[in-house]
């Protein structure tokens, strides 16, 4: 199949998102003429440095910070690994992290690997719309808390969490907060300091930036231990010869994202047209909160099909969605998101999510709701086990 000329719904932009062509244009001079290193002292460093510089300064505007504390990393997995895995070597003592049972694999996996290294993590679940069990994030958090890990917006079905209560608990324990803002930088109004948090990590690729940069916040003061030793690049925390294209691409696509928030309320529209004719659709659940959720996300099961066969038929309709997040899309198994809500085995595994974003119209949402239907009923109909 040739998908460069296939028309195609894209309707997967949590898992990630086309390069945007500014992005491109702005990235292009820095592999042409200004591909100097940042640390020489030359001209042509010298100017590596401004742009990066640069980019720091207006990334560090846009989130209210200073530039000093924000780190240009890898990606978003890897900002989740130093965040956690930085603060716990750092901790003096202190052998508790709190996290939810919702986070994506780059928090819940650097846990279980902390655990291992004997630390202690307490897994706070969710209630049915997927918000964080308040009560029990605050029966967590004690004083040999070091840290708590709870993620803003939840990539598979949405979800925002209440981040600056969840940072209040935190501190007046003496524990840090964290929260992986992924999905939710880009896609929603993110300032680091209302939020109170003294990490913050986020990702390239969610926001029209190429796949490999990302960034980590952290606040002044907070000690982290380096993750990644090497020359003195990121003030001496974060080795490796900076990625300039790419973090120039990463302050670019973030001043666009920004520009392009008033375009939400369209968003939240289509999100909401779509949630609601696919409920009218029987035994169909909406997944997460109805309100507290990215604008552009939409996650419904429908009994009795598997989300993977609804999935592939999409596909072959040129509607490109998930099953779930795209990193446990290779697996069978049910969502770990959507267990944690109270979801029975049976409706995670019919589970499907549609993450819209600036570049989807009604039309895409017409397209969807017209292949949907047809879909599950199809599907239905060979199902030994739908009552009819
Ligand atoms: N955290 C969340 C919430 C995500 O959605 C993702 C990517 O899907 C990541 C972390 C990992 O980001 P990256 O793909 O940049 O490593």
């Amino acid at each position: 199949m040739n998908i460069e000329s296939k028309k195609i719904v894209y309707a997967d932009n949590a898992a990630t998102t086309p390069v945007l062509p500014e992005v491109v244009s702005a990235m292009t001079p820095c592999f042409e003429t200004l591909w100097g290193n940042p640390s020489s002292l030359h001209d042509m460093g010298q100017k590596a440095k401004e742009l990066l510089d640069d980019a720091r300064a207006r990334i560090a505007g846009i989130l209210g910070c200073e530039s000093r504390e924000l780190y240009f990393t890898s990606c978003g997995t890897e900002s989740d690994n130093w965040a956690i895995k930085g603060a716990a070597l750092a901790s003096k003592g202190r052998k508790r992290i709190v996290t939810s049972k919702i986070e994506h694999p780059a928090v819940l996996n650097t846990c279980r690997t902390l655990e291992k290294q004997g630390f202690e993590v307490i897994y706070v679940g969710v209630n049915s719309n997927g918000i964080v069990n308040m009560d029990e994030l605050k029966a967590a958090v004690n004083n040999d808390t070091l840290l708590v890990a709870v993620m803003m917006a939840n990539n598979e079905i949405g979800t925002i969490q209440p981040i600056k209560e969840i940072a209040e608990i935190a501190h007046a324990n003496g524990a840090l907060m964290f929260t992986d803002a992924v999905q939710a930088v880009g896609s929603i109004p993110v300032n680091v300091k209302e939020l109170g948090v003294d990490m913050l990590s986020f990702s390239g690729h969610k926001i029209g930036a190429p796949k490999g940069v990302g960034a980590l916040y952290v606040k002044k003061g907070v000690r982290l231990a380096n993750l990644i030793d090497g020359g003195g690049q990121e003030n001496g925390h974060r080795g490796g010869t900076e990625n300039i294209p790419y973090i120039v691409g990463l302050a670019k696509a973030l001043e666009i994202s920004m520009e392009r928030l008033p375009d939400n309320e369209r968003i939240i529209r289509m999100r909401d047209r779509l949630i609601n004719e696919l409920l009218k659709i029987p035994y169909t659940n909406l997944n997460g909160d109805p309100t507290e959720r990215l604008p552009g996300n939409v996650n419904v099961s429908f009994e009795f099909i598997e989300g993977e066969s609804l999935l592939l038929w999409l596909n072959y309709n040129g509607i490109a969605a998930s099953t779930g997040s795209a990193c446990s899309s290779k697996s069978l198994d049910p969502s770990h998101v959507l267990l944690a809500t109270g979801l029975p085995i049976e409706k995670a595994h019919g589970s499907l999510r549609f993450s819209l974003s600036h570049s989807n119209t009604d039309e895409d949402v017409d397209l969807i709701l017209k292949v949907v239907p047809e879909v599950v009923g199809n599907l239905r109909k060979m199902s030994p086990i739908f009552p009819g």
